[in-house]
């Protein structure tokens, strides 16, 4: 229920405007955007490096439909890129990209829109250096966005997507990209779906995660195994070594400000961590899904409002 009530006001523009207003809500928020600028991201970055642990970067915008803003995510992104290349940072950090930032649900061809925009920042990852992963966001886009990825692939292979275990369309989702050559994000999924859609009961959702597992593990692409869960975390690195996988062979990904310590452990015992560091301005729905995911950050996020 409060899960669900957060992420409905995560898309509502009033209570957008009540959160961004409070002067307050920063400092909360840093915990999980750790920039605001390309600069900023560029240095959290490397502090991220230093640890050895690898990166993707998110420049936050979504649900966009104003095509002068999709445009400038795209310019964003090719200057996010532009600097990783020119401060040495491309061979460990990528960028991923929501769709619905670049055009996706512009009322006019938007599809088309969101894949020319999305090319035109795998262009700009090909000439740092480095790879795109395109995030996935609530179940009406999946098949949008699946096309778009194999339209990408056709001309920069290397494009990743996401896959969310608590759609019950997934398991068969893996098979369909668990070849050659493929980059499978997998998480268990951030937003408020049906059950016509969706698992709803959370064992549900982690033994779907599991048989999931099982396939890109077996397949022939490289997994991304996006999770904090201790549990998972430890099956995906069984079902790897039973997959006669390597270290190099598949990654680990958490969020930035999430298990910091884990992410440490994992590296330091040779395994392969990427965090996913979110930069910029538009941090609202962002942050209303890290509330969600975990009621102790909305009490901490209040208790932090009622003692300043
Ligand atoms: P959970 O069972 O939710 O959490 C396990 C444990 O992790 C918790 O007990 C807690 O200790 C810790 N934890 C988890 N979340 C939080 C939090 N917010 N604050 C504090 N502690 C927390 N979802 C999408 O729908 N589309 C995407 O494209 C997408 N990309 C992602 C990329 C990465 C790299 C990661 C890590 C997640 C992504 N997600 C995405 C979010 C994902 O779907 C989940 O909502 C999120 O990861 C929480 O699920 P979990 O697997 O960590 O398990």
């Amino acid at each position: 229920m409060l899960r669900t009530a957060l992420l409905t006001a995560g898309r509502s523009e009033s209570v957008r405007r009540l959160v961004e207003a409070n002067p307050l809500t920063r400092p909360v928020v840093q915990r999980f955007v750790a920039a605001a600028t390309p600069q900023e991201a560029a240095a959290a970055t490397r502090r991220l490096r230093e640890q050895g642990l690898h990166v993707t970067l998110d420049r936050l915008g979504e649900d966009t439909l104003d095509s002068g803003q999709a445009a400038e995510t795209v310019a964003g992104y090719q200057e996010m890129l532009r600097l990783l290349a020119s401060e040495g940072l491309a061979q460990h950090a990528e960028v991923s990209v929501k769709l619905s930032a670049v055009g996706q649900f512009l009322p006019a061809d938007g599809e088309k829109i969101a894949l020319d925009n999305a090319r035109l920042i795998c262009e700009a990852a090909q000439a740092a250096g480095t790879t795109v992963t395109l995030d996935m966001e609530d179940h009406t886009t999946v098949d949008s966005t699946l096309s778009i990825l194999r339209d990408l692939r056709v001309d920069f292979p290397w494009v990743g997507a996401v896959l969310q275990a608590y759609l019950r369309r997934t398991e068969q989702d893996c098979r369909d990209l668990a070849g050659e050559g493929s980059r499978v994000r997998l998480c268990k999924g951030a937003y408020a779906e049906p059950a016509s859609v969706a698992y709803q009961d959370k064992s549900e959702v982690d033994r779907s995660y599991v048989r999931c597992l099982k396939i890109l593990m077996q397949g022939e692409g490289y997994p991304m195994v996006a999770s904090h869960d201790p549990r998972l975390v430890a099956i995906a690195g069984e079902l790897a070594a039973r997959a006669g996988r390597g270290a190099d062979d598949f990654e680990y990904q958490m969020l930035f400000g999430i298990r910091p310590d884990e992410q440490r452990r994992i590296a330091e015992e040779g395994g392969k961590l990427r965090v996913y560091v979110a930069y910029g301005d538009e941090w609202y729905g962002y942050f209303m899904r890290r509330l969600a995911e975990r009621p102790a950050n909305l009490a901490f996020f209040l208790r932090s409002l009622a003692t300043r």
